[in-house]
């Protein structure tokens, strides 16, 4: 490994109306990288908006881009690339940017340089992922257009799943389709490396027993991890599958589909429509797909969708207990996982036949980390940090 220069990196996460990104600062002598500053540039298209804040949680912009409103994510970011340049010190360049990218098919397991190739083959994966890897390309092709000379690096959310066995990875489907890639791809694969590094660091025996993690935000799903190795997870061939997210239904008897094809002449459009927005939390309550304002409401759809969401996800902590033959301990993340303690709390009652049991005070207090009992199956709360994890890849792909 090379050493690379002192500089920041850019890590972007492009949608079709909104571009997260987040500027990390890599020292010179020992590769260490270091929040600079993040944001997010939302309404593009409509009503454009930037708003960033700096390492210490202060505000370094709050402004409306409608003046600047170029319609598009591609368009715009040129201009908010420039603008973050502008934000750069003389001494600490733009020396690359990692891309977040949903899907990296059957054969990227791990991130990678971008070039003309690379792009190419991205670009057909996008009927893996409709909705977010056109996305995604785009705003690579788009950097790259603007700045040729930048480094750019792929991270995928399916790569860190590549891992897991035929036995948990397969679906019941004629052999055919198994063998085109109709397969359990898994998703939230950064934010579970995430969880197995931070493990790796922080409780080096934990890290190398049978772990399972719960990402619980607006999209969730959970992992097994064996020896920080996916060998399971709960999402599929798509984000659609597993426990009932926001807005999306998580597992569902796929004769539901059928049924509404032929009874309510929905179309492969509208049963997409349905399926990624207006289901699961959404759905369920008819009140939101937003996690506090369920808690907060008595209305017997409320009450339900909270109850079917923690119900679920007890059931499917202790489906991936078994794919991994027991559990060492439980991690909650993202979201509802890190800030949700009702939450917590229901999922974990439901897992007392397992040994899980929480210190009620451990985990209403925010920022503790293990919230479970002496003798309970340790359960811990641990931030994600997805944006690290790929900018730590950009950082040892650009010096390797
Ligand atoms: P994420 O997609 O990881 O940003 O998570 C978003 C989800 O976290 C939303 O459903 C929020 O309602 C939920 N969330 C954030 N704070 C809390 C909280 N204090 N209690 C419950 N859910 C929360």
């Amino acid at each position: 490994m090379t050493d690379i220069k002192k500089g920041a990196l850019l890590v972007l996460n492009s949608g079709s109306s909104s571009v997260k990104f987040t500027v990390f600062q890599v020292g010179d002598a020992d590769q260490k990288i270091a929040l600079y500053f993040g944001g997010q540039l939302d309404g593009i298209g409509s009503s454009a908006h930037l708003k960033v804040k700096t390492a210490a949680k202060e505000l370094l912009a709050d402004d409306s881009w409608e003046h600047l409103d170029q319609g598009t994510v591609p368009a715009i970011l040129p201009h908010l690339l420039e603008w973050i340049e502008s934000k750069l010190p003389a001494d600490l360049p733009l020396i690359g940017a990692g891309h977040r990218v949903v899907h990296g098919g059957e054969t990227f397991d791990k991130p990678m340089l971008i070039t003309d190739e690379i792009i190419e083959k991205l670009t057909s994966l996008a009927p893996l992922a409709p909705l977010h890897q056109p996305q995604n390309v785009a705003a690579i092709k788009a950097l790259a257009a603007s700045r040729p000379d930048l480094p750019q690096v792929a991270c995928y959310d399916t790569a860190f799943h590549r891992t897991i066995p035929a036995i948990n990875g397969t679906f019941a489907i004629p052999k055919e389709y198994t063998d085109a890639g109709v397969t359990r791809y898994g998703f939230h694969g950064l934010s579970y490396e995430y969880i197995a590094y931070n493990l790796r660091q922080n409780k080096p025996d934990l890290a190398k027993g049978k772990v399972v993690v719960a990402h619980l935000g607006s999209g969730a799903s959970l992992a097994a991890l064996q020896d920080g190795v996916s060998i399971d997870t709960s999402m599929g061939f798509s984000a659609l599958d597993g426990i009932p997210m926001g807005t999306r239904p998580g597992s569902m008897d796929p004769g539901v589909l059928i049924y509404l094809m032929r009874e309510h002449n929905m179309d492969v459009d509208d049963l997409e429509k349905m399926l990624y927005y207006k289901c699961g939390i959404l759905g369920i309550s008819d009140i939101s797909n937003d996690m506090r304002d369920i808690e907060e409401n008595q209305e017997p759809g409320a009450v339900l969708a909270l109850d079917i969401f923690c119900q679920r996800t007890a059931k499917q902590i202790a489906s991936l207990a078994v794919s991994l033959g027991g559990i060492d301990a439980l991690v909650f993340t993202a979201g509802i996982g890190e800030n949700g303690p009702i939450i917590r709390d229901k999922v974990c009652a439901d897992l007392a036949f397992m040994g899980i049991k929480l210190d009620a005070e451990k985990n209403d207090t925010r920022g503790v980390e293990l919230i479970s009992t002496e003798e309970s199956v340790p359960v811990m709360v641990i931030p994600t940090d997805e944006e690290f994890m790929i900018a730590q890849h950009a950082v040892n792909i650009l010096s390797a």
